[in-house]
């Protein structure tokens, strides 16, 4: 057995074998996608869960150096979509079939954001007798806060913690009161402990971000017993701070497949996390959702925002599905995921197995 075939077969990696599967190429990096679905494989199944994307708002109050919806960014035009507008896209979600519904924003922590998120969850869990299952992904808040949305229904939430290293962190935040390294790994830490199937991630192929910063992000993960991860590769927006640096980051090809590497590598770490295909993937590759998939994720999250919001919603450019009508994305979805042997699963939660079997 060659060391690559030994480090694979292992349960426990170190970080050096992390970063050899990390930097595999050519013939190596097809045997480790082989390996990652075969331990979703056994761990999971061949199914895919489903969250219906809700792009609540991109009114922002922070100024994070990637993304196109940070505040300062003047050329976007504000929307927030009225409650009827959420509560409609939450219903189509139960009449399609979702099980689940993610509700995403920019960050906001006044007062009438915080009232009016729990007005949304309790709502949304009355349709159908609390058939929906809920992910927010709101930001940072208050551990209070972070309580009020679970005791009003909501289980999941992804935080993502973007870059594990405190100095890359700043290097694509500005380092002040409003982007805390510390807080925000404290939010994660609460999220935790309230008991939220919590998930966090990092983006793949940011400028200054090393192999060995990446393998540090997975080691991340793996301390902090997270349920659930989503990474996608990092796309330059010309509207932000981040864009000057654009000439040094991988290709779009580079950053995919280091995205898919992260995404198989983690698997083998933590064999029974839920792990989504982020949209990302298939803004710089139309199969990237698919290979993403193929190789050990098994979420994915179909936009359901009304379609004149979503060109607004564009924290990256050239968005995937942003004119996608929800029941072409529907079929569009279950004939792509049978294209690689995977089933979308309908009506169903589609819970963590690693969260459940730890509770
Ligand atoms: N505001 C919330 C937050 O930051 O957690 C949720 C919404 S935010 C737009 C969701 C994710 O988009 C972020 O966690 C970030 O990783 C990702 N994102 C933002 N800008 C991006 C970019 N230029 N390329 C790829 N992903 C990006
Ligand atoms: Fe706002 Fe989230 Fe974008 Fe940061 S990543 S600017 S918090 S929407």
């Amino acid at each position: 057995m060659s060391s690559f075939d030994e480090i694979l077969s292992k349960h426990e990696l170190s970080k050096e074998e992390i970063m050899t599967l990390l930097a595999a190429e050519g013939e190596e990096m097809s045997r480790l996608f082989r390996k990652s679905l075969e331990t979703k494989l056994k761990h999971l199944d061949n199914c895919v869960h489903l969250r219906g994307l809700i792009e609540y708002s991109n009114r922002c109050a922070k100024y994070c150096l990637y993304c196109g919806v940070r505040a300062k960014n003047t050329k976007v035009e504000r929307y927030t979509l009225t409650d009827d507008e959420v509560l409609e896209c939450a219903r189509l979600a139960h009449q399609l079939g979702y099980g689940s519904v993610a509700i995403q924003s920019g960050e906001r922590d006044d007062k009438d954001f915080v009232n009016k998120i729990e007005y949304l969850v309790r709502e949304i869990k009355k349709i159908d007798n609390g058939s929906l299952g809920i992910t927010l992904s709101l930001g940072e808040q208050t551990e209070e806060t972070y309580r009020r949305w679970f005791d009003a229904g909501a289980h999941r939430y992804l935080l993502r913690i973007e870059a594990s290293d405190e100095e890359l962190y700043y290097k694509i935040h500005p380092k002040d009161k409003r982007h805390d390294f510390k807080r925000r790994i404290e939010c994660i830490d609460n999220l935790l402990s309230i008991g939220y199937q919590t998930g966090t991630g990092v983006m793949v192929g940011l400028p200054f971000q090393t192999l060995d910063n990446l393998a540090n992000d997975l080691l991340f993960f793996k301390n902090k017993d997270v349920a659930m991860v989503g990474m996608g590769p990092f796309i330059p927006h010309p509207d932000t701070p981040l864009y000057e640096h654009k000439d040094r980051i991988p290709s779009a090809k580079e950053r995919m497949n280091l995205t898919l590497k992260m995404i198989a590598v983690l698997r083998l770490m933590m064999p029974e996390i839920n792990m989504v295909a982020a949209t990302a993937n298939q803004t710089v590759d139309p199969l990237g959702r698919e290979k993403a998939i193929a190789v050990g994720a098994n979420v994915i999250m179909p936009n359901l925002t009304p379609n004149e919001f979503r060109e607004n919603y564009l924290i990256y450019p050239d968005k995937a599905c942003v004119n996608d009508k929800p029941d072409q994305c529907q079929t569009c979805l279950d004939v792509r995921m049978a294209s690689i042997g995977h089933k979308v699963l309908y009506n169903a939660w589609g819970d963590s197995k690693a969260f459940l079997n730890s509770h």
